[in-house]
């Protein structure tokens, strides 16, 4: 695709964005970007264009911007209904993504990785094993590294293993060679409005497969494995719960993968060090990938008993007296809290709070009383939180676990060190957003940690 003089609009600036404006200059694009926000709260992006020969076209999304462009590239979380891009549909411009252009684009297979939970964890699993394969390999996509600027860079040898996110896949016609729809629960319902509507952009993964191509689906989550019947390529089934004639699946402690009625272990689950049962199921799914892939088992063995897991989840930060601290900051929802109250041994003092996202919280709270001793709600939410396990702690007519509400962070944990004795386990697990004190999930759990280590 020759891209030199062609006038490309791209829509959204943010992380995404700029990679794509980078990547589009260097190909001799004649490049518009078009924002809605203005340029003073878009300097951290637009401090990394720099210099760069583009137009800017910020403070409302103009349609003129649109309808006279070659192409149209839109970032991930634009509405699709915006009045530009419908005038650009209008008069026949083609919209795309910059997922879309790096398909069509890239000459190495793709591995791709989507579900609500686990695609980090899994995206970064895959990549490992194909480098311990011996594989020239580039991860990256809604893992935090746009791939586009280094398309120079991958050749028809290497391997991409991109994370999707459903707005990566939203305008997607084309599928990876290898994919994974980890799990489908309600999240991000925001703005895809409904469960169906999320749901549909996630099969993109899928659905444009080749005969040849492998879906790997998770046989323990309803709507991964609904996904089977939209592919058309090969499936390759995970599961902790059944024994499959097929797929990945445990047998006792073993991980197995059976193909053609070839069985072949792979490492038992007591090895993994990875904590919980979702990450069984995320090394179950990113078994099935790696192999689906053409890597050995010994490959997946190897990296499968060492990788300790991605910043921010369940990481262990420090112990201090006999109490091991856990960062879990990427739990912004309650389901992702349960995960790690499941995966943790205790006893648990949970550090929970942020901005509510209004997602039930009766889950969670079941989970926390069997799992804690101690709840400590934090920040705007703290008060939803509290109020949930005490109707909780109420409706069961039971004491624990003991319930806080605090300020902000920092006194969170202050008050876990206070209720803290040796053998238990204190975990930031947040099960909300971080937008009422931090940027962004990360800042959150570096916050954290270096309060934590302040103390050492
Ligand atoms: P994602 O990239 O989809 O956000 P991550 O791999 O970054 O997922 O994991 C984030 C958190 O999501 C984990 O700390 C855990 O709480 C939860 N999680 C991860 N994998 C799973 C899974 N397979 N099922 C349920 N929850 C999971």
């Amino acid at each position: 695709m020759d891209l030199a003089g062609k006038r490309i609009t791209v829509v959204g600036l943010a992380r995404e964005g700029t990679a794509l404006v980078r990547f589009l200059v260097a190909r001799g694009a004649d490049v518009t970007i078009s924002d809605h926000k203005p340029a003073t709260a878009l300097q951290e992006y637009l401090s990394r264009i720099g210099e760069l020969p583009v137009r800017l076209s910020v403070g409302a999304n103009r349609v003129e911007d649109t309808i006279g462009a070659d192409m149209v590239l839109v970032s991930p979380g634009v509405p699709r209904q915006l009045p530009c891009l419908v005038a650009a549909r209008e008069h026949g411009v083609p919209v795309s993504s910059e997922t879309r252009l790096f398909f069509e684009l890239c000459p190495a297979p793709i591995v791709g990785v989507t579900g609500s939970n686990g695609k980090t964890t899994t995206t970064t699993l895959v990549g490992e094993i194909l480098r311990a394969a011996g594989r020239q390999v580039f991860v990256g996509g809604n893992i935090g590294l746009p791939l586009i600027d280094q398309l120079d860079l991958i050749t028809a040898e290497s391997w991409v293993v991109l994370e999707l996110s459903s707005f990566q896949l939203e305008l997607m016609n084309a599928s990876p060679h290898v994919a994974a729809i980890t799990n489908v629960t309600p999240n991000h319902l925001d703005r895809h409005v409904t469960l169906e509507a999320y749901f549909d952009a996630k099969l993109n993964i899928v659905r444009h497969q080749k005969p040849d191509d492998v879906a790997v689906l998770n046989w323990d989550d309803r709507l991964s494995r609904e996904a089977a019947a939209h592919s058309p390529g090969r499936v390759v089934f995970h599961s902790q719960t059944t024994g499959l004639d097929e797929g990945v699946c445990l047998d006792g402690q073993w991980i197995v993968a059976r193909c053609n009625g070839d069985a072949q272990r792979v490492l038992s689950i007591t090895d993994l060090k990875l904590l919980g049962r979702h990450n069984v199921e995320n090394s179950l799914c990113a078994t099935g990938l790696a192999l689906g892939a053409g890597a050995g088992i010994e490959a997946v063995t190897s990296v499968l008993s060492c990788f300790t897991g991605v910043e921010h989840r369940l990481e262990p930060v420090a112990e201090q007296n006999g109490v091991r601290f856990y960062n879990d900051s990427i739990a912004t929802s309650p389901e992702r809290t349960i995960a790690a109250l499941e995966a943790l041994p205790g006893p648990l003092i949970v550090l929970m709070g942020g901005r509510s996202k209004h997602l039930s919280l009766e889950g969670l709270a079941d989970v926390a009383l069997r799992t804690c001793k101690a709840v400590i709600a934090f920040g705007e939410a703290g008060a939803e939180l509290e109020q949930a396990i005490s109707t909780a702690k109420r409706t069961r007519g039971v004491d624990a676990p003991l319930t806080r509400r605090v300020g902000p962070l920092d006194e969170a944990l202050e008050e876990a060190r206070r209720l803290a004795q040796p053998g238990d386990a204190v975990v930031l697990s947040p099960a909300c957003t971080s937008f009422d004190a931090f940027v962004d999930f990360e800042e959150r759990g570096q916050a954290f940690k270096r309060l934590v280590l302040d103390q050492a």
